[in-house]
């Protein structure tokens, strides 16, 4: 870090946004005597909770400005004409971001008292001031909104099964178990219903697995598309998916499995390059919720539904 004397002319002023507009020659007059610094690159300029009382603008080169610097926090850039610092000190505050050059970089450093000064002198420097502020308030929320976003991204990952869309197993039992505990299934009644592919090992045989993919993609659409907007499908394991159903009693959950069955049955199924592919048929065990049934026990008679479905002889519905 080199401080050095500087005859700033006008030229030099118009180009930073918190000078533009404004009579340069009283602020060339206020500005005299103030020191240039060189940064060499990485070198760090304010580091959050530091203390602040300088407003630094930049005159060449480039910072990067991060919220942690050591998780690579990135937030923003300044360049030419930008300016750092005059958050902490309008709000009197210690510095809220690291600011790290990129490059060499040569900075105009400005006292505070001094800023204070130039606002009062010129009504420009006062209202560039808002403009930097706002325009630091704009990306401060644009920051927060990726944050968002990204927090919703992996927190869909991390419920989403990825080869159909469908809700995952994780997120199928701790939603169960969150309905369970809501206690809202008895007045109204919770069913559920596990479902399974037929002979799907014969499929995959005979047809290969990246048509069973297919398959499994195709099942969970019809499924997707006959579900009442209340119910929640998830891929359960590998070729079984099970649906959740508040408000629902036995006999219309019954008839929902029936309508998925038949929908399965009448859907066509395609490769990827459009080749006609063999149907493929499910069967469905149906389970409603009792008032001594825990999530475990309501899977379990579910499953126990499904396997008569199977020793019925498949593609079939069983309670
Ligand atoms: P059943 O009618 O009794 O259910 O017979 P099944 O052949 O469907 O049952 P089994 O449990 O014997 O075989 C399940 C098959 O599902 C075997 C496995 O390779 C296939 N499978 C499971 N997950 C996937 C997957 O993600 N993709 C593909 N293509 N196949 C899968
Ligand atoms: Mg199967
Ligand atoms: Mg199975």
């Amino acid at each position: 870090m080199l401080l050095s004397e500087i005859r700033l002319d006008s030229k030099d002023l118009m180009k930073m946004s918190l000078f533009r507009g404004v009579d340069p020659n009283p602020v060339l007059e206020l500005l005299q005597g103030c020191r240039v610094l060189e940064l060499e690159p990485d070198e760090v300029l304010l580091w959050p909770g530091q203390a602040n009382e300088t407003l630094y603008l930049v005159m060449e080169g480039r910072m990067q400005v991060f919220l942690d610097q050591a998780e690579g926090l990135h937030i923003s850039s300044l360049g030419p004409g930008e300016c750092a610092g005059e958050m902490s000190i309008i709000e009197r505050s210690r510095t809220s971001a690291a600011v790290v050059a990129q490059e060499r970089t040569r900075l105009l450093s400005v006292p505070q008292d001094l800023l204070w000064s130039l606002v009062d002198t010129t009504h420009a420097v006062a209202h560039n001031l808002l403009y930097i502020l706002s325009g630091r308030l704009r990306r401060g929320n644009v920051v927060v909104a990726e944050g968002f976003e990204e927090r919703r991204r992996f927190e869909r990952f991390a419920t989403e099964d990825k080869l159909t869309g469908l809700k995952n197993r994780r997120w199928f039992d701790e939603s169960l178990t969150g309905f369970l505990a809501s206690g809202a299934t008895e007045e109204t009644g919770f069913s559920m219903i596990m479902l399974d592919l037929d002979h799907f090992k014969r499929f995959n045989d005979r047809c290969g697995h990246p048509a069973g993919d297919r398959a499994l993609q195709r099942v969970a659409q019809v499924i997707r598309n006959n579900l009442r907007p209340h119910d929640a499908a998830a891929r359960y394991g590998g070729e079984e998916f099970a649906i959740l159903m508040p408000r629902t009693r036995t006999e219309q959950a019954m008839e929902v499995a029936e309508r998925l069955r038949l929908a399965v049955c009448r859907a066509e199924l395609k490769d990827l390059d459009g080749r006609e592919l063999p149907g493929v048929t499910i069967s469905l065990g149906v389970a409603e919720h009792g008032p001594h049934d825990t999530a475990e026990s309501l899977v379990r008679k579910a499953d126990q539904a499904l396997y008569r479905a199977k020793n019925l002889g498949r593609n079939r519905v069983a309670g």
